[in-house]
């Protein structure tokens, strides 16, 4: 995506931004003040640049193991496994799963050797 014009328009301002490279598609949001317009302008800016520049960059992660004990209603004990992205600790269940689906961060990084 690239921002292409900052524009006045009736009631307030416009982003014009092209969809992609190949195509001539322009979507338009809409601002009622052109600070708002400026601000978001920048953002997608900087975000299109680092994404440029970061392209190449895989984050390397692993599954950090908890272990959940809980209690069943008849008193037996329940261990169970839950797994939490170790780069931005978002929860994943019980599943350890190759990537993760929050920050997509690749889960083949180190893993700490003291857990069970
Ligand atoms: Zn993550």
């Amino acid at each position: 995506m690239s921002v292409v014009k900052v524009r006045e328009v009736c009631d307030g301002y416009a982003i014009d931004i092209k969809t992609s490279e190949e195509s001539a598609e322009v979507i338009s949001l809409f601002f009622n003040s052109q600070r708002n317009a400026e601000t978001v302008k920048r953002v997608l800016e900087a975000d299109e640049k680092e994404q440029t520049v970061d392209v190449a960059e895989v984050v390397h992660a692993y599954w950090e193991e908890t272990t959940h004990i809980t209690e069943s209603k008849r008193g037996r004990t329940i261990h169970s496994k839950l797994y939490n992205c170790s780069n931005c600790g978002a929860p994943n269940g019980r599943k350890k799963s190759s990537y993760c689906h929050w920050c997509g961060a690749r889960m083949d990084g180190e893993r700490r050797k003291n857990e069970k």
